[in-house]
């Protein structure tokens, strides 16, 4: 990693006791790795808001620099007002400004911003500059999006609307990723665009987010996952090895730094970070 490469780790507010020990112990080694900031998301329709609230503060007691996600699906520009407050109060100074999703089976209200687009032009009205805005990215196209173009049109108003940098949604593929960015670039957009990496392991887990969040699994590897059945140990080697290969090759042709989906386990991401020396 050069100097100007960063790495940034996300973790998920925890759902009890035990879930919040292994966040503590998690965040405390990982800490070794001296991210530029750690973020903390934010359960669609506000399900875990106080569960963010104070995740990020136990982020903040550590000594990290901590971006709490928010997402305005759901939400009253009251609500969102509230939550900026008070993360401004509490000396918050990053964001990851997303959309969210409505959580499945319910209908009812999807609040009053409908794009991340629109609640990044919202903290911009109401908080200047007070906030370096993150917004989503994806290098696969967003599963609900017309078409490729459509979703590139729609993440350039997000960069529009004030956004300082994107993460990515995870991929293997690299060339999905730097395709993006050069289409990214050709645009005339010079913003980072920062890889959201996912250490694999757990191909079930896996398989089920990479449904829903329209990640590909290349063919490749879901055979290699498939073929090592319930051995766990031969699933964390593999994937800590293709990890490691993409986050170097990423590096080395120039992303602006690595995001880990850390799901709150230190093991995978400390030792792909140990491969690499980062
Ligand atoms: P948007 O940028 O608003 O895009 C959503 C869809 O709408 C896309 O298909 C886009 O093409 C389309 N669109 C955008 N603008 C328009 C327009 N004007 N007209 C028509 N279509 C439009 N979810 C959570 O609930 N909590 C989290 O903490 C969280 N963290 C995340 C972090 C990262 C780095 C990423 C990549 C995703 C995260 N998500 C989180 C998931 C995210 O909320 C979902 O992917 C959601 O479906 C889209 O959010 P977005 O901010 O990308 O939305």
């Amino acid at each position: 990693m050069n100097s100007t490469q960063t790495l940034s780790l996300e973790y998920f507010p925890p759902r009890d006791i035990a879930a919040q020990e292994r966040l503590v112990r998690s965040a405390k080694r990982l800490a070794a790795l001296n991210p530029a900031y750690v973020s903390v998301t934010f359960g669609a329709g506000g399900s875990t808001r106080a569960g963010t609230v104070d995740a990020v503060q136990m982020l903040q007691n550590l000594g990290s620099e901590v971006a709490p996600h928010l997402s305005c699906m759901g939400a009253s520009l009251a609500d969102l007002t509230a939550i900026l407050d008070d993360y401004q109060a509490r000396g918050i100074r990053r964001l990851v400004a997303l959309r969210g999703d409505m959580p499945s089976g319910m209908g009812g209200d999807t609040g009053a911003l409908h794009h991340a687009s629109e609640l990044v032009a919202f903290v911009r009205e109401h908080y200047g500059d007070h906030f370096h805005i993150e917004v989503a990215a994806y290098p696969e196209m967003h599963p609900q999006a017309q078409s490729v173009e459509h979703d590139l049109q729609h993440f350039l108003a997000k960069v529009q609307a004030g956004a300082n940098g994107a993460i990515t949604q995870y991929f293997f593929n690299p060339d999905a990723y730097f395709h993006f960015v050069d289409r990214v670039r050709a645009a005339g957009v010079e913003i980072p665009i920062t890889p959201g990496i996912m250490p694999v392991t757990n191909y079930a887990q896996l398989a089920r987010f990479s449904e829903m969040c329209g990640a590909e699994i290349p063919r490749w590897m879901r055979l290699r996952l498939q073929a090592f059945g319930d051995d766990r140990a031969s699933i964390r080697a593999f994937g800590i090895d293709v990890i490691t290969t993409l986050v170097a090759r990423l590096l080395e042709q120039g992303a602006p730094g690595v995001h880990f989906y850390t799901l709150n386990h230190a093991d995978a991401v400390a030792q792909i970070c140990a491969n690499l020396d980062l």
